[in-house]
Formats: structure tokens, C-alpha cells, sequence
């Protein structure tokens, strides 16, 4: 057993069975043995890889966006570049060199870096150190927030906690972590039925309630809607609502039984982007999206990026690059990342539609 597991058989035992969210959250964010407060996760000698860590071209688009985006909001003189879970601090580093080719854009920025791992923030603190900028971090969105205002999130709504229930004779009752005849977690469902939910469903669905990222994506978009600026989600996820559990846990490069590691293993699960984009568009923002990743990377110009730096690069440098980018956008199936995962912008409505979710506008790429 883990030290978390320890732990949480303790609590459960004294205060009876967790929700799947507060579950959640304590392997993830336990001040002592939460998995990403501990140790950095990421890379080929961790438990995942991330598609900033991927390729530099993911963050050079992205920060290419945003500075198009700036333009497009009237080059604000002061405009926040918020990052909501920043992992290595890599995406921000290639935005901020990428946005350098538009004039004024880095002059007008400061970057806000929102981050509860302090294994992490250090982390990002080294790897933004030559980058000509100070971040600010924060515990929370809403300290970072004010004015006009770019925000960017890869791979962060996939690790904010959820809810789970189950339709059963009785009604939708919650799944909840307990302990089994061993005295091992084990899910169970809670006696008491769930009288909140009114959805029609086949028995035994299983309906996720994403309530911390859907309150991420309102706050998101009330700011913008009121202030200036957009909201970019990109994470795995269906475009569709669905039912089905979605919870997974990953442990270097593969997948465990997500009560299995409680703290050693990361947690995540799938996106919904039609409620998240319904959730901005509550909130008063634009929804633009969701889009596939690859759609998204090639409308702004992924093949062209990809030519332009194989020019300046060796050969094996050369291949490097294509073999980085080809993964961002590979879509032959179901869990290839240029079709699992999802592009969402919450924006301004005063403002166009967004570069890269203008698909349909577009000339064919040239292949280079
Ligand atoms: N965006 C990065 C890292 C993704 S991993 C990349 O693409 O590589 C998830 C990140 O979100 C980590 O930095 C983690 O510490 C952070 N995180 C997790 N839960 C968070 C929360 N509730 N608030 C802010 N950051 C969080």
C-alpha cells in the first residue's frame, strides 16, 4: 500500500466512503503525498508525455495565437498571459519565444502562472529563467485574473476532480470510494439515491458531474466577457456528451487500476467540451469549438512551421522535428492525439471567430 492509501483507509474508516472527486483530489493534491506535489511527472522517464513536451511546435502555434489574438483585441497595452497548470513551464517558454515576431506583443505582457505544486512552480521558475519575463504565480484563477486577458490550458482540465453516479433501479445513487471485506478502497455505490439528477439514461449508466472544471470554464469566461481576451482549453476529451466512466490512471507510460497507486499514479479523466463550451456560453463568452487538435495545428500553420525550422536544421534534427509534430496531429484512430484530443476557446463575444477554428475558410496546407 501506498502512504496515501494508508492514509485513506484511515479516513475512510473514521468518516466513511469518499466521493470519486475527493478522491481525486487527495491523490492528486495532498499536501505530502499527492502525486503532483511530489515530484515532476513528466518526460520519457516519468508517467506521461505531454504535447508541449512533444514538440516545440505545439507551443510556437499557440503563442503565435495569442498573438494574433492581441491584435485582434486592438493591442491592449497591458494584457495578462495566464497559464492554468503549466507542468514544466515548456509551452509558456515556446509561446513567449514564438510571440517575440509580433511587435509590442511581449512588451505588453505579464505572465501569471497558476500552479499548486510547488515541485512544479520551481520547476517552471528554471525553465522560464532566461525567457525575459517575471512570472507571478498563484494558488488559484481567480488572484490571477484582471483586465485584458489571454488564458491558456493544456492538460489541466483532464486533472480537475469529478463526481460519478450510476443509474440503478432506485435512481441515480453516487459511486463512492470504500473499503472492501479486506479492508482494501474499493468502489461502492452510496445507499441513498441521488434525487438532484433528472436524466433519462439506460440502467446502469454512468453519468460524471465535471463540476470543478465546468466552474474553471465559467470563471474563464465571465472574465473574458467582461474584460477582454480568450480562454484556450486544449485537453482529451469527447465533443459529444456521453455516459461512462471516464477515470484512468497512468504510471510510467501505462495503465493502472486507478485505486491501485493512490498518490504514485496520476489520475485523470476525459473532457466533456460540449458542456464545457456551454458552460462559457452561460457565462456569457463565445464558444469557439471544440475543434480536433490536428484541425486546429494545422489551420495555424503546423506543416508550414514544421518546413521553416527543417530548413535552419540538421537532418537528424530534421526528422526529430517531423516525428514531434506528425504525433500532435496523427488522427488514424480513436486515440491518436490529433483526434482524442480537443481544441475550446471561450472568448470575448465582441470578438471575431478565433484564428484556427476557422476551418472551413481555408486553402488546402501544403505538405512540405
Ligand atoms: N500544461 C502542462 C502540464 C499538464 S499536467 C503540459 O501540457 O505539459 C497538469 C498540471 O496542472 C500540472 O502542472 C499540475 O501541477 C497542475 N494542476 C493540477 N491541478 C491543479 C489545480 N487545481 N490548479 C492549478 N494547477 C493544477
Amino acid at each position: 500500500m501506498t502512504p496515501l492509501a494508508q492514509e485513506l483507509v484511515r479516513l475512510i474508516r473514521d468518516e466513511g466512503p469518499l466521493s470519486v472527486s475527493r478522491y481525486m483530489a487527495l491523490c492528486l493534491g495532498h499536501p505530502r503525498h499527492g502525486y503532483y506535489m511530489k515530484q515532476d511527472p513528466f518526460g520519457a522517464a516519468g508517467d506521461f508525455t505531454t504535447a508541449p513536451e512533444i514538440s516545440q511546435v505545439f507551443g510556437e502555434l499557440i503563442g503565435l495565437w495569442a498573438a494574433t489574438l492581441w491584435r485582434m483585441m486592438g493591442e491592449p497595452a497591458a494584457l495578462r498571459l495566464v497559464e492554468l497548470g503549466p507542468g514544466r513551464g515548456t509551452l509558456m517558454q515556446d509561446m513567449l519565444r514564438a510571440g517575440k515576431v509580433v511587435p509590442g506583443f511581449r512588451e505588453a505582457l505579464t505572465v501569471h502562472l497558476v500552479e499548486t505544486s510547488p515541485v512544479l512552480r520551481e520547476r517552471q521558475k528554471q525553465t522560464l529563467a532566461a525567457s525575459g519575463v517575471a512570472p507571478l504565480w498563484h494558488e488559484r484563477i481567480g488572484d490571477a485574473l484582471a483586465g485584458p486577458a489571454i488564458i491558456v490550458a493544456n492538460e489541466l482540465l483532464d486533472a480537475l476532480p469529478l463526481d460519478q453516479f450510476v443509474l440503478t433501479p432506485e435512481g441515480w445513487r453516487e459511486r463512492l470510494v470504500g473499503l472492501d471485506s479486506e479492508g482494501q478502497l474499493a468502489f461502492g455505490l452510496s445507499a441513498e439515491p441521488e434525487t438532484k439528477i433528472a436524466r433519462a439514461a439506460p440502467q446502469g449508466s454512468l453519468l460524471e458531474q465535471p463540476l470543478a472544471a465546468l466552474d474553471m470554464a465559467a470563471t474563464v469566461a465571465r472574465h473574458v466577457a467582461a474584460a477582454g481576451g480568450a480562454g484556450l482549453f486544449i485537453d482529451y476529451g469527447a465533443a459529444q456528451t456521453g455516459f461512462g466512466d471516464t477515470l484512468q490512471a497512468m504510471r510510467r507510460h501505462g495503465f493502472v487500476a486507478p485505486l491501485a497507486d493512490p498518490g504514485d499514479a496520476d489520475l485523470t479523466v476525459h473532457v466533456d467540451f460540449a458542456r464545457m463550451a456551454q458552460a462559457g456560453l452561460s457565462a456569457g463568452a463565445a464558444a469557439h469549438g471544440p475543434v480536433t487538435q490536428r484541425d486546429f495545428l494545422l489551420a495555424l500553420g503546423l506543416d508550414q512551421r514544421v518546413a521553416a525550422l527543417s530548413r535552419r536544421a540538421t537532418p537528424e534534427q530534421a526528422a526529430t522535428l517531423l516525428a514531434g509534430a506528425s504525433r500532435l496531429v496523427e488522427a488514424g484512430s480513436e486515440t491518436d492525439m490529433g483526434q482524442l484530443f480537443k481544441v475550446l476557446a471561450l472568448a470575448d463575444p465582441r470578438l471575431p471567430l478565433l484564428p484556427g477554428f476557422d476551418l472551413h475558410r481555408l486553402p488546402e496546407q501544403a505538405v512540405p
